[in-house]
């Protein structure tokens, strides 16, 4: 434990870390059962992405969701990094692909232009499998290739590893669109958008939180837009909640915006409700 966590720092067993340490055995625990009893436990919440041009909701994306008796619902942000510690993202990812690629089908009858946004780990870029499963799921579920797209955290695109490079080819040459997630959390430089493979970048929601009194947050978000634009990358800013934010960004020529103002990541029936005719 302490190792995991830098070598310098000394890590004492106090009961609050032996209790952390009980739950993440325990989670795991749980989170394996349930892949293993047909992912019983998990579920899928969909959140919508506006296009700013038509100012309609575009398409949604898919964030899944853990519920167990022991703990209630517990949070992607803990749950996640602990499939991909153990390597149960790999299993999961697939069923998170394969029911998001089923449902945004299942919307194109409503809106044939639906488009599905799906997250996916690091841990699922070194599997061997991936971009065939990728093609087999759009050919199984009949899922057209230009209504998906695949989010990956920001700091993957940065990496000059040729393996990493060629997987994000492979994934666009089957023409699914690649998404550049959390943009500006990570280390990369802006000067990488240039040799990017990223379709869409999606800036990060820090940057809403102060846009209205930070006048650095501002001019990074319109110096994103206008950058990515010159390259031929789309723009979606996460995380607009108030009117005040909203009203701070709408002139800045964002693509797509996602945030809880528009609307909350919903369960398919109550998606289905809000957002499509
Ligand atoms: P993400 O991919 O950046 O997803 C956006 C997160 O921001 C979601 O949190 C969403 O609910 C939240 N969000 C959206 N708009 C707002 C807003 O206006 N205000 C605030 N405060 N939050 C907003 P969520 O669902 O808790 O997911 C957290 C992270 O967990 C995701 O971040 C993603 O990295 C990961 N995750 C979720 N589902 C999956 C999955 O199926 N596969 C993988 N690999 N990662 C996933
Ligand atoms: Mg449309
Ligand atoms: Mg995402
Ligand atoms: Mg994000």
């Amino acid at each position: 434990y302490a190792k995991a966590h830098g070598k310098r720092r000394c890590v004492c067993f106090s009961p609050e870390i032996l209790g952390e340490r009980a739950r993440e055995l325990k989670l795991v625990e749980l989170l394996r059962a349930s892949i293993e009893n047909d992912f019983d436990g998990f579920s899928l919440c969909y959140q919508p992405q506006i296009d700013t041009n038509s100012g309609t909701v575009t398409g949604a994306e898919a964030l899944a969701r853990f519920q167990c008796e022991e703990f209630g619902a517990v949070s992607p942000v803990e749950f996640i990094p602990l499939l991909e510690k153990t390597g149960l993202i790999i299993p999961m990812g697939k069923w998170v692909l394969w029911t998001a690629a089923t449902q945004c089908k299942n919307w194109m009858a409503i809106d044939g232009d639906f488009v599905m946004s799906v997250n996916l780990s690091y841990r699922q870029i070194d599997s061997d499998s991936l971009v065939p499963f990728i093609e087999d799921t759009l050919q199984e579920t009949g899922l057209p290739a230009k209504n998906l797209v695949i989010e990956m955290t920001e700091s993957y695109f940065a990496s000059d590893e040729d393996p990493v490079r060629t997987v994000f080819d492979q994934i666009r040459s089957l023409g699914v669109r690649v998404a550049m997630d959390d943009f500006g959390t990570g280390y990369s430089a802006l000067g990488m958008l240039k040799k990017s493979p990223a379709d869409i970048v999606k800036i990060d929601r820090m940057f809403v939180t102060d846009v209205q009194a930070s006048t650095f947050d501002a001019t990074f978000i319109k110096f994103v837009v206008e950058l990515c634009h010159d390259v031929g990358i789309e723009v979606c800013l996460e995380g607009v909640e108030t009117d005040g934010e909203y009203a701070a960004v709408s002139a800045m020529g964002l693509d797509y915006i996602q945030g809880f103002l528009f609307g909350r990541p919903y369960p398919p029936d109550e998606f289905r409700r809000r957002f499509l005719p």
